[in-house]
């Protein structure tokens, strides 16, 4: 059976020491998130996850979900339980407004606790996780009367919900959706279409299933300026608010897929079902963006979460499979073989794997902290600094999380040789499941061009320049501590590449294009690299200061650290350097030959 412990230590290293969440105390939410309040959830978080989602997850696996004759769905068996579990405990609600049941506690804190549920069962946590998403977008383009209508009911996971844009001649390109919506005249639509791949889009985990969908409504202008947003409950409420009349949206099939084979990805047809219009006519896509660009972290961190429960399980396997011996000389020699964790390339594997995966968690809670700050603050300057950085980080934090976790999925599956790859130890399961999260919320490659075509200029890339500058200060401030100079000295060489490859786009791309996306890959992962050697750069700080300050209870996690401090600077870091030469390469090769070429 696969094993999975949650990384509770080094999320409160990072919350608390890295981090300082305590110093944000004067944030709403924040002063009654005390440190033994945070430790207090994340254990919960991390007990439920161990105990309630992790022996379901490979079951779920086998099973799948299961669509029957009038059109109902199942979930495998164990997940109605754990969701109910998962709801009563509140944590659907753990960073929702008190006004509609939730606590209002820091995102930072629901993200936190959302990487161990994930890792312990990505399908199971995909069914609130879309549920988080709709609520977003309710509660910043509902109206009041919908506010009180659906989110208190969301909140505290009766109801859940989808999200619904793609359709099956349309994914990236959403000016193509064709569902239409028709005035009924009294203010709600008649919603017709077909949506392909909807997540949770049909089970029976909730009393109803609130679907956000993008339609067009009639007369509309073509491509995304006719695009609207509109609620369309499975069941429609009647009037004390309660689940009534089944709608007419239906699941036409469930998709047969490579993985997440617990989470019903659907076919959805909606046949003149009610709708109820969001925000105003044809600004659907806005309003759908609030929705995706929360999914789109919460993706990142999927993927950060599946690398770490196969990181764990690699390693496990490799303390005990024996196989050969040292290269040094027999580690044990009373056995007929040494474990294969002697063996430098093993140890290559799992060095990488918990390298990304320690610096990506920091990222991810670092990032989270600038969403808390850009919708918390009472300060109008902290507020758009915060939001300048989190609108940067979204693609990078998405697309960098997701490529290289299942990149090290598949690592992990390695180091079980011929193990991993039948289904039995589990690891076939993680792979499978770590490659959508670089697909879907936008893929990756979409990412890439989000982050060079749009977020780089925004505001005459003001996010972009106090960003370097952050870390520019950081390097320079630390040079001369002779503790910290190698990692600042890697850091500020990779900052180099960083900026120079900008600087490249913004001489080579105006004019042309193409030389923008063929970069844009190579310049996302090139950006990732350098905000993790930040994040790990600011780990070794803090834990060389811990050590110079006397702190003996954890030296050996913190000595750990800066070892993988050192060799994500020395083995991870100087891959900006290839990432730059690429980005400067153009788009001239890549678009030299003949479409028939190919
Ligand atoms: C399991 C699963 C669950 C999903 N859940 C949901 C859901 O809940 N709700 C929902 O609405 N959708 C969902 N999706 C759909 C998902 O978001 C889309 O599949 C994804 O956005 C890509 O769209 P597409 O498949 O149509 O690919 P396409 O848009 O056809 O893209 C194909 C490839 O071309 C590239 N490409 C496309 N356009 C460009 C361009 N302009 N420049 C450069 N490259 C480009 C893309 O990067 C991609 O690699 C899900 C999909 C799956 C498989």
């Amino acid at each position: 059976m696969p094993i999975y412990k949650a990384p509770v230590d080094d999320t409160l290293f990072i919350l608390n020491d890295v981090l300082g969440i305590e110093r944000y105390n004067n944030l709403p939410g924040f002063a009654d998130a005390t440190p033994d309040t945070v430790a207090a959830i994340v254990g919960e978080a991390a007990k439920l996850a161990e105990e309630a989602l992790l022996p379901i997850n490979l079951s779920g696996d086998q099973e799948g979900c299961r669509r029957h004759d009038d059109g109902s769905v199942t979930v495998p068996k164990g997940f109605k339980q754990a969701f109910d579990l998962y709801r009563e405990g509140g944590w659907l609600g753990l960073a929702a407004p008190e006004e509609f049941g939730g606590q209002a506690l820091p995102y930072t804190l629901h993200t936190a606790v959302g990487e161990f549920m994930s890792a312990a069962n990505m399908s199971l946590m995909m069914y609130p996780g879309l549920t988080q998403g709709a609520i977003a977008a309710i509660l910043v383009h509902g109206s009041e009367e919908q506010k009180r209508t659906y989110l208190p009911k969301m909140v505290d996971g009766t109801w859940t919900g989808t999200m619904n844009l793609t359709e099956p001649h349309c994914g990236t390109d959403l000016g193509l959706l064709r569902t239409k919506a028709v005035p009924n005249g009294d203010g709600s639509y008649r919603i017709s279409g077909q949506k392909i791949f909807i997540s949770a889009g049909e089970h029976d985990m909730a009393e109803n299933i609130i679907h956000l969908v993008l339609a067009r409504i009639e007369g509309a202008p073509e491509g995304v300026k006719g695009i609207s947003l509109f609620i369309v409950p499975k069941f429609r409420l009647n009037d004390s608010g309660e689940p009534g009349e089944r709608n007419g949206v239906s699941c036409g099939a469930i998709e047969e897929k490579m993985g997440i084979h617990g989470n019903a990805t659907c076919v959805m047809n909606y046949d003149e079902a009610t709708g109820y219009l969001i925000g105003a006519e044809n600004k659907g896509l806005s309003a759908m963006f609030v929705m995706m660009n929360e999914a789109r972290l919460a993706v990142g961190m999927q993927g950060l979460a599946i690398a770490e429960i196969a990181y764990q399980n690699a390693a496990n396997y490799a303390r005990e499979r024996l196989q050969g011996r040292s290269l040094s000389g027999p580690k044990s020699p009373d056995k007929n073989a040494d474990p294969i964790i002697v063996h430098p390339d093993v140890r290559r594997a799992l060095m990488t794997i918990k390298a990304f995966n320690e610096g990506g968690r920091a990222f991810t809670l670092w990032t989270a902290l600038k969403s808390d700050i850009a919708h918390r603050s009472d300060s109008e300057e902290d507020r758009q600094a915060a939001d300048d950085i989190l609108g940067l980080m979204t693609p990078i934090l998405k697309g960098v999380l997701t490529d290289r976790g299942f990149d090290h999925t598949v690592m992990a599956q390695q180091v079980f040789g011929g193990h991993g790859y039948i289904e039995e130890h589990g690891m076939s399961q993680y792979v499978r499941d770590a490659r959508i999260a670089m697909i879907y919320e936008g893929a990756n490659g979409i990412q890439a061009l989000d982050l060079v075509g749009r977020k780089l200029a925004m505001n005459g890339g003001r996010a972009v320049m106090a960003l370097f500058k952050e870390i520019g200060d950081f390097c320079e401030e630390n040079r001369s501590d002779e503790k910290l100079s190698g990692y600042t000295k890697a850091l500020k060489k990779g900052l180099n590449d960083l900026q120079a490859a900008t600087m490249w786009f913004m001489q080579n791309a105006m004019a042309k294009p193409d030389n923008a996306g063929a970069g844009s890959t190579d310049y996302m992962h090139l950006f990732g690299l350098v905000v993790l050697g930040y994040m790990w750069a600011r780990i070794a700080k803090t834990a060389e200061d811990k050590l110079a300050g006397g702190e003996t209870e954890r030296a050996d996690y913190l000595k750990n650290k800066l070892i993988t401090a050192r060799f994500y600077m020395e083995r991870i870091m100087p891959e900006t350097a290839l990432r730059k030469a690429r980005i400067e390469t153009g788009a001239d090769t890549l678009m030299a030959l003949d479409a028939a070429a190919f």
